[in-house]
């Protein structure tokens, strides 16, 4: 039977065993298998070439019973429907893991910023916060980045909301530039968050970091900020890559130089010559492995050569279902997605509660609490793996939706 790469499917499959094992009712799972509210917009665009192109945006949100729903918006060509739905029931998992007050929401459009001006991606910012304003807020959805958003894009979203609404509105959105409410600490939280995570999963594996072996697939945010910070820990970045390809070195790569030259959506491979495929690098010598690109990378048809100890989720459901069960059999330790992952969310919820009371905090104390909540979350998804025998993932799934699922009784609704 062909393996299912469904990310919708199979986030729907844990779900359902996550709320099994905790002893939830079928209808507790038919609350929660799909998003509450989907909306699809379309936004009329005028282009620097004076002709207009009319581009398709969703806003999903999943559960909203344990306060607003939380999650980025990301622009890219292959957005769609159900992804985002996936995306959005992934938001209610993290912010489950690390006990944020929030349900999962998650956006995108359909669009290639590569190919796209500033001016038109402005427009399209603005287009889609006109098209959702009536769902969103800082009281009701509350949007961030995610692939191939960043801060300037928060804030021209920010900025028109604030336009609609007639009052200045910081807690709308998170990602937001230092300028205009954000926190510090938000751009680097991803890659902070991947960084604790790792740090405790090599503490369980007895393996140390000075001198490690790191792969790191995908230099964009998560990717890029990760390379530097392992490689000041004294860890040997091995592998890294992009959208075209991989660079390996087994005596390590030189970070700072490639960091100096990626460009800002993360492309460097094309500067050389002698690269190998995304799919090569996974299966390369490490004792790390960080999938911090794309869906569906490690599957049934690779997890038997991958040759890392330790696999750190960076990248949302970068691992089959088949392929995790794969990597457990074979005793390697996956620190799943809605764990390594749920950094940026953390920090963002950080800015948001800062924009609320209008009283801001230093770095340090951005990234003491970062790390409270994440080697926290780490720690109780370690145990409930062992203590109830389930792989990390499970583990992961149950602890990050029961909160959802405890809210949603408490007012009744199941
Ligand atoms: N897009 C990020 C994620 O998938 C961050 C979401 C947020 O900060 O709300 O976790």
């Amino acid at each position: 039977m062909a393996e299912n790469l469904n990310l919708f499917t199979s986030t729907q499959n844990v779900i359902k065993e996550a709320l099994t094992k905790l002893g939830y009712t079928e209808e507790m799972y038919e609350l929660l298998k799909e998003p509450l509210r989907m909306m699809t917009v379309r936004i009329p665009v005028k282009m620097d070439d004076g002709s207009v192109k009319i581009f398709t945006g969703y806003r999903a949100q999943h559960n909203d019973a344990p306060g607003p729903t939380k999650g980025g918006v990301r622009f890219h060509p292959e957005v769609n429907e159900e992804e985002v739905k996936a995306l959005s029931m992934w938001m209610t998992l993290k912010a489950g893991i690390v006990d944020l007050p929030y349900g999962g929401g998650k956006g995108g459009v359909i669009c290639d910023p590569r190919q796209l001006s500033m001016r038109e991606i402005e427009n399209i910012s603005r287009g889609y916060v006109r098209a959702i304003s009536q769902i969103v807020g800082p009281t009701k959805d509350i949007p961030a980045p995610d692939v191939y958003t960043n801060s300037q894009i928060m804030a021209w979203m920010m900025d028109e909301y604030s336009r609609i609404r007639e009052f200045d509105s910081p807690g709308f959105i998170t990602g937001k530039p230092l300028a205009l409410g954000g926190s510090h600490g938000r751009e680097k939280a991803t890659a902070q968050g991947v960084t604790i995570c790792i740090h405790e999963a090599a503490k369980k594996r007895g393996i140390e970091i000075k001198g490690a072996r790191v792969i790191v697939q995908g230099f964009g945010n998560a990717g890029s900020f990760l390379s530097k910070f392992m490689h000041d820990a004294g860890a040997k970045v091995v592998g890294i890559s992009d959208a075209y390809g991989g660079l390996y070195d087994a005596d390590g790569l030189d970070i700072d130089y490639l960091l100096d030259r990626r460009d800002s959506f993360g492309t460097i491979t094309t500067l050389f010559d002698n690269t190998v495929t995304n799919q090569e690098l996974l299966e390369m010598d490490c004792d790390i492995l960080v999938p911090a690109a794309i869906s569906n990378q490690i599957t049934a048809e690779n997890a038997h050569n991958i040759k890392a100890a330790i696999v750190v989720e960076a990248a949302n459901g970068p691992t089959t279902l088949e392929a995790t069960r794969i990597l457990s059999e074979r005793g390697i330790l996956l620190v799943p997605d809605v764990l390594a992952s749920s950094g940026g969310v953390t920090v963002s919820y950080f800015e948001w509660v800062q924009n609320n009371q209008g009283y801001y905090w230093t770095e340090e104390e951005v990234n003491d609490k970062l790390h409270r909540n994440l080697t926290k979350a780490f720690d109780n998804i370690y145990e409930v793996a062992q203590t109830r025998g389930v792989n990390m993932r499970l583990a992961a799934y149950m602890v990050g939706v029961r909160r959802a699922a405890e809210a949603s009784k408490f007012r009744g609704w199941v």
